[in-house]
C-alpha cells in the first residue's frame, strides 16, 4: 500500500465513524509559551482540552506535522542513527473532545489495525498504565478489560509513567494512554527472544506505532495533577512507522515516504546508500532534515540566529556538515531535494507546494553562508593544526575558532582526530564557561527601556554541535 493510500485510508476510517477531517497545523507555535513546536497532534487542540474552546465537532481526524528537536520530546540526537525516529514526522490521530472515550478509542484502533490495514494480530502487543504513586494514581484496569476482549492477556504488558502516562510538556493536558508495538522480526528472531521483552527496549524491529492518550488531567505548573472539566481521546500513530510495517520494510527510510528523497541524494552525490554506514547516517540526516526545514519555512518559521528560527537553522547546518564530511558536498545541494518532497507531499500538504520558491531560496542562502563558514574555518583549523607542538590542540584555540568563526566544536574534534591530534575539551569548556559568565553578566545590565530576555539559561540539547552559548540564544524584548 503506497503511502498516500495509507494517510487517506486512516481519515477515510474515522470520517465514516463521524470524524471531521482537520487540515494540519502549522507546526511553528507564536504564542505558547510552554513549547515552541508541535510535538504531537494534540498541542493544536490544547485549549478544547483544558476547555477554554469548543470544536465544531466533537470527533476530528487529522495527520499533524510534529517536529521533535527541542525540550521533552527531543529525538534529534537519534536521528540518522536509527530507522524510526524523525525530527519531522506525521501524526495520525482521531479525537474525541468530551466524546467517547477509552472503550471506542480502543475498539476502533484494533479494527483499524486488524481489519483495514490486515496486521497479524499475532505481530502486536499493547500496554496500559501501572499505575504512579507519586502521582497518587491507580493502575488501569478500566484499558486493561477492554483490551482483554480483543487480545490475549500475556500480549497486555504495563508500563510506568515514562511509558503510559503523556504528557505534552512539563505542564498541560495529560493522561494515562495504551500503546500498540508492532513485532515484525522473522519468525526466527521470534523464537529466539519473545516479542514482549523488547517492547520499549529501542528495538529496531519491535517499535511502538499508535498510543491512545486517555485525556483527563491538566498538569499545574507546581507539580500537581487536577482533572479537566471533561474526559477525551488523543491518539497519534506516527504515520512513517504505519508506512514501514503496511509495506513490509524493515526501516521507514525504505518506504515510499523517504526511497525517492535517498535516491536523489544518490544522484546528486554520486554516492551510493548501503554500502558504507558513514555514508548511509548523512544521506538518512539529510532527507530527514530537508523535510523538518522545509516544512517549518512553509509554515512561516525562516531559519535565523534567536529562538524558534534558530533550531531550524541549527537542523540545516547539521545536515550540510554530514553532507560537507560524508559524502564531499562542498557546494549547496540539500535547496535541490524540496522538488522531490513536493511531489511527495505537497497534496497532502499544500502549503509546501505554495512556498516552494521561497524554501528552496532560504535554503540555498542557508547551505551558502554556512559551507562559507566551513570553509574559512577550515583554513584556519589548518594553520592552527601546523603550529601545534605535541598531539593536543589548546581549548583556547578550538574556542577561537568556534566563537569568532561559528565553526562547530564536533568538527573540529573529527578533524582533529583524522589526523590523529586531540582536543583539548577540558580547555574548550572552561573557555565556553567563562564566555556564558561574561554575558550572563552582560545581561543583568538593562540598557535603556530595553531588556535582554536570556532563552534557555540551561542550554538545550539540541545536536552535538550545539554547546551553545548563551549570547547567541539572546532575544531582545521592549519593556
Ligand atoms: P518512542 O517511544 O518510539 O520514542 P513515543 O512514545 O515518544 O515514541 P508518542 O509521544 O507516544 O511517541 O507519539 C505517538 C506516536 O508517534 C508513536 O507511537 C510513534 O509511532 C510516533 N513517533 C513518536 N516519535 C517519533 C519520531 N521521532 N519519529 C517518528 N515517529 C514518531
Ligand atoms: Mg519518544
Ligand atoms: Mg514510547
Ligand atoms: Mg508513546
Amino acid at each position: 500500500m503506497k503511502s498516500q493510500d495509507v494517510r487517506a485510508k486512516f481519515l477515510s476510517f474515522f470520517e465514516e465513524k463521524q470524524h471531521s477531517i482537520v487540515p494540519s497545523a502549522p507546526m511553528v507555535l507564536k504564542d505558547d509559551p510552554t513549547l515552541m513546536f508541535v510535538n504531537a497532534g494534540m498541542a493544536p487542540f490544547k485549549e478544547y482540552f483544558l476547555g477554554n474552546a469548543e470544536p465544531k465537532n466533537k470527533r476530528i481526524t487529522d495527520t499533524q506535522k510534529c517536529l521533535r528537536v527541542s525540550g521533552k520530546h527531543n529525538d534529534l540526537e537519534e536521528v540518522g542513527y536509527d530507522t524510526y525516529h524523525h525530527t519531522l514526522f506525521e501524526m495520525l490521530g482521531n479525537w474525541s473532545f468530551g466524546d467517547y472515550f477509552k472503550e471506542e478509542a480502543i475498539a476502533w484502533a484494533w479494527e483499524l489495525l486488524t481489519d483495514v490495514f490486515g496486521i497479524d494480530k499475532d505481530m502486536l502487543y499493547v500496554s496500559v498504565f501501572e499505575g504512579n504513586k507519586e502521582d497518587g494514581l491507580d493502575m488501569d484496569t478500566e484499558a486493561f478489560d477492554i483490551w482483554k476482549k480483543y487480545i490475549s492477556e500475556d500480549r497486555i504488558l504495563t508500563g510506568d509513567k515514562k511509558d503510559n502516562f503523556w504528557e505534552m510538556g512539563d505542564q498541560g493536558p495529560c493522561g494515562p494512554c495504551s500503546e500498540i508495538h508492532v513485532d515484525i522480526r522473522s519468525a526466527e528472531e521470534k523464537a529466539k527472544v519473545p516479542g514482549k521483552d523488547l517492547v520499549n527496549q529501542d528495538h529496531p524491529q519491535v517499535v511502538e506505532i499508535w498510543n491512545l492518550v486517555f485525556m483527563q488531567y491538566n498538569r499545574k505548573a507546581n507539580g500537581s495533577l487536577e482533572s479537566l472539566p471533561n474526559k477525551h481521546i488523543d491518539t497519534g500513530m506516527g504515520f512513517e512507522r504505519l508506512c514501514m510495517v503496511l509495506q513490509g520494510v524493515q526501516s521507514n527510510y525504505d518506504t515510499d515516504v523517504f526511497t525517492p528523497i535517498i535516491k536523489e541524494i544518490e544522484t546528486i552525490t554520486n554516492k551510493t546508500y548501503r554500502k558504507d554506514e558513514k555514508v548511509d547516517v548523512a544521506i538518512r540526516v539529510i532527507a530527514d532534515h530537508v523535510r523538518a526545514v522545509a516544512f517549518s519555512i512553509a509554515d512561516g518559521q525562516l531559519p535565523s540566529n534567536t529562538g524558534a528560527g534558530y533550531v531550524i537553522r541549527r537542523i540545516l547546518r547539521r545536515a550540510v556538515r554530514y553532507g560537507f564530511t560524508f559524502l564531499d558536498k562542498k557546494e549547496p545541494f540539500i535547496y535541490r531535494l524540496v522538488d522531490v518532497l513536493d511531489k511527495k507531499m505537497g497534496k497532502a500538504f499544500p502549503e509546501l507546494k505554495a512556498q516552494k520558491q521561497l524554501v528552496e531560496n532560504v535554503i540555498k542562502e542557508e547551505e551558502q553562508s554556512f559551507l562559507r563558514t566551513l570553509d574559512q574555518g577550515l583554513v584556519l583549523l589548518n594553520r592552527i593544526v601546523e603550529e601545534t607542538k605535541g598531539d593536543t590542540v589548546s581549548g583556547a584555540k578550538a574556542f577561537e575558532l568556534y566563537d569568532t568563526y561559528g565553526f562547530p566544536i564536533d568538527l573540529t574534534a573529527l578533524i582533529l582526530s583524522e589526523k590523529d591530534l586531540k582536543l583539548d575539551e577540558a580547555g574548550f569548556n572552561e573557555e565556553l564557561q567563562k564566555q556564558k559568565n561574561r554575558s550572563r553578566a552582560a545581561s543583568e545590565t538593562s540598557t535603556e527601556d530595553w531588556t535582554i530576555l536570556i532563552e534557555d539559561e540551561d542550554e538545550e540539547f539540541i545536536g552535538y554541535d550545539a554547546l551553545q552559548v548563551n549570547v547567541k540564544l539572546t532575544r531582545y524584548r521592549k519593556v
